[in-house]
């Protein structure tokens, strides 16, 4: 069965960009009839907080993504230590002892000598009296590193070892191992860097298929050999996904406020229009507004992504969100203007939904329409109401009506145009501009518009 997870730190606010990682991840699962796992990657537990995994599950929840399960690394530690444990002893994992001064030291001298300045292995050649010296007598903390297998006599030998995957967006993915260093996995505190309980929870998971952003295209190259290292399942199906940039092409990041998703939730944008683009923002398919992750479940595969960045304009946010509103069926909007006490109905909602950027000015409508601000007209324009007033039809209104009223008013009177249309539109709605007066007219009806005729 597919299973995917999403795998935040919950350090911060999400935000649009790591609502794709998300999305995509949901998408495909549940088209496959897959399981989705939340898993709050909290080992580092000073900056974690529960407020922030919290606001990212309610995050979640408001776009439609409803987890299958839940894990939280900082419960997971025992199966962090137990695979630590073997890779130790399995002479994978090595204790160093390098500052971070003497690795750029070593680093210079490296790419001096035309070498690429990966990390060269010294520790392996510590004796086990150098390390109590380094330890006891210097109190130096040891932190650990992968051996990558890029050699295969001696690992001072390294060599071009490739390690490719059939990624499900990129396509086929290679990496020289011989290209990296060998990874951290423990730092001198203590404390796990992020890839081995990834890899550890992945396996233990039973995770099928992980798609995240590109900027971790390296790190699977060493995953993979982590896993490899760990365990002899199948190892899991990779795609990497072009990242948002902003209008200038910066990165988004995770404090970045304004587009986080809970202040688009605040002011007002729809879920649907947000995961509309988050997920086809960057692809080949056009960025239309789905009310529901069902209906972008459908259009949507992974080899949709294309590979260059994904330039993000806040403002197509709004047009998204008018195109939903635009969309939206009366029976959907119903229990929404309920709740705000709105009347006027299926009439109204129909009149009105073009107008709107977010769904909250419904209620400015509904008092445009109910009550009108009284406004100042000018003697002609008086005039010109008067005669309209006479020139009212009779009920039942309906949508030609409107057109029945202007046109005699306009053999009568000879205005056209905007000298004809607006004060019939201010009298009747108070402003200048809005929904269309054909649409309008018979939701205020005969007496009522009578009276707001001056
Ligand atoms: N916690 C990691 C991150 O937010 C997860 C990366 C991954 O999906 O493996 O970058």
């Amino acid at each position: 069965m597919t299973k995917v997870r999403f795998a935040p730190s919950p350090t911060g606010k999400i935000h649009i960009g790591n609502a794709r990682t998300a999305l995509l991840n949901w998408l495909y699962a549940k088209k496959r009839g897959g399981s989705f796992i939340l898993r709050f990657d909290d080992t580092d537990q000073e900056r974690s907080k529960q407020e922030y995994a919290d606001a990212i599950s309610a995050d979640l929840d408001w776009m439609g993504i409803k987890p299958d399960q839940v894990v939280r690394q900082s419960e997971r530690f025992p199966l962090y230590d137990e695979a630590r444990d073997r890779l130790i002893k399995a002479g994978l994992l090595y204790p160093c002892y390098e500052t971070p001064d003497e690795l750029e030291r070593q680093r210079k001298r490296r790419l001096g000598r035309g070498l690429p300045p990966v990390y060269d292995r010294s520790a392996l050649k510590l004796s086990d009296d150098d390390r109590q010296k380094l330890e006891e007598e210097e109190g130096r903390k040891p932190h650990w590193r992968f051996l990558l297998k890029n050699f295969e006599k001696t690992p001072f030998e390294t060599q071009r070892t490739e390690v490719f995957w059939q990624d499900l967006i990129r396509g086929h993915q290679v990496v020289d191992l011989a290209s990296l260093s060998d990874p951290v996995l423990i730092r001198g505190d203590g404390t796990y860097l992020y890839t081995l309980p990834s890899c550890v929870d992945d396996v233990d998971l039973g995770v099928t298929h992980v798609m995240r952003g590109d900027d971790h295209v390296t790190n699977t190259a060493v995953q993979l050999e982590v896993f490899k290292a760990l365990s002899d399942k199948d190892l899991p199906v990779f795609g990497h996904h072009n990242l948002l940039q902003d209008k200038t092409g910066g990165g988004l990041s995770k404090r970045l406020g304004s587009l986080s998703i809970e202040s688009l939730h605040v002011e007002g944008y729809e879920p649907g229009a947000v995961a509309s683009l988050a997920t086809l923002i960057g692809t080949s398919l056009p960025v239309e507004p789905k009310a529901e992750l069902s209906e972008l479940s459908k259009l949507f595969e992974p080899e949709v992504v294309t590979k260059s960045a994904a330039k993000f304009d806040p403002e197509d946010l709004k047009g998204l969100n008018s195109r939903l509103l635009q969309a939206m069926p009366y029976k959907t909007a119903k229990a929404r203007l309920d709740e705000l006490n709105i009347g006027g109905g299926e009439a109204f909602w129909e009149a009105i939904k073009g107008n709107l950027t977010f769904f909250n000015e419904v209620s400015y409508w509904w008092s445009a329409i109910q009550s009108p601000e009284k406004v100042d007209f000018s003697q002609e324009d008086l005039a010109f109401l008067g005669k309209a007033k006479q020139l009212l039809p009779q009920e039942p209104f309906d949508e030609e009506t409107w057109s029945l009223w202007t046109k005699s008013l306009k053999q009568d009177t000879g205005r056209k145009g905007k000298a004809l249309f607006l004060p019939l539109r201010r009298a009747l709605t108070g402003v200048e501009s809005g929904p269309e007066l054909k649409a309008v007219l018979p939701i205020v009806g005969r007496k009522e518009t009578l009276a707001r005729l001056p």
